[in-house]
């Protein structure tokens, strides 16, 4: 392990940069964050440190990987995003992330949204166990090619998150659709599920006119709880790994 620390000009030590080895795993953590100056000058600045900073941060990360079997070399990045990716930032968490490829995570913040603070509190574990089912999907096969790929793959994240160390709580966007809802979305979806040029953003942010926002979340969290609630004894390093067509079957949910 090494670990580079470089003093930040707010007098906080900077911790630009960490290497660990889980097993035979090199994880490259980097909190380029501490640099900011939008951090830096946050009235919320120490709480955020100890929130999205390496003493949560890298805990998180070690027990989702050992969970999902994840071999690979990972990268994990903490950071506020540039102005002209602050759209990804979801307005009601002041949180967003993403897995840019099969080794590398990136966890979004902006220090200036006053839900940020405590949705990094109550969830921020929680967004990283979601975040690195994908990274263990993506050793198989790819997250978004078909709606039906998508759907699953976005149910698995959001069912890990929800089911996070045993300790059940629900999501929002897993749950926006009651169960008519989910009947009549899916006979929207049934027709298009093999589609590659499905509309990733009106299927899972919604727009007017079309799904209701987080209808993809809400649908996909059915389909995999209905599949685990089949095969309650299927590990979360095992759903990562399944074909969507077999979870989606065996989870009773006819195409
Ligand atoms: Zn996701």
């Amino acid at each position: 392990m090494t670990k580079t620390e470089t003093p930040a000009s707010n007098g906080i030590v900077g911790e630009q940069h960490h290497d660990i080895l889980i097993g035979n795993t090199t994880v490259d953590y980097h909190f380029p964050f501490i640099d900011d100056a939008r951090f830096i000058f946050s009235p919320q600045k120490d709480l955020i440190l100890k929130l999205a900073g390496s003493e949560n941060t890298i805990p998180a990360i070690q027990k989702a990987m050992a969970e999902l079997g994840i071999r690979n070399r990972l990268s994990v990045t903490r950071l506020i995003p540039s102005d002209d990716q602050q759209w990804r930032i979801i307005p009601a968490t002041g949180t967003a992330s993403r897995t840019t490829s099969p080794t590398s995570v990136e966890l979004l913040f902006d220090p200036n949204n006053q839900n940020t603070v405590d949705s990094l509190a109550s969830w921020g574990d929680r967004q990283i166990a979601h975040e690195l089912s994908h990274v263990a999907r993506m050793e198989v096969t790819q997250l978004h090619t078909t709606l039906l790929d998508a759907l699953v793959s976005e149910g698995i994240g959001v069912y890990y998150e929800e089911f996070w160390q045993g300790e059940y709580a629900e999501s929002h966007w897993g749950h926006i659709l009651d169960e008519q809802g989910i009947v009549r979305e899916w006979d929207i979806a049934r027709p298009e599920l093999a589609s590659l040029t499905f509309d990733y953003s009106d299927w899972f942010y919604g727009r007017q006119n079309g799904h209701p926002i987080y209808t993809g979340y809400s649908l996909g969290n059915t389909i995999v709880k209905a599949f685990m609630d089949a095969h309650p004894s299927i590990s979360i390093a095992e759903l990562s790994r399944l074909p969507s067509a077999d979870i989606v079957k065996e989870g009773k949910f006819s195409t």
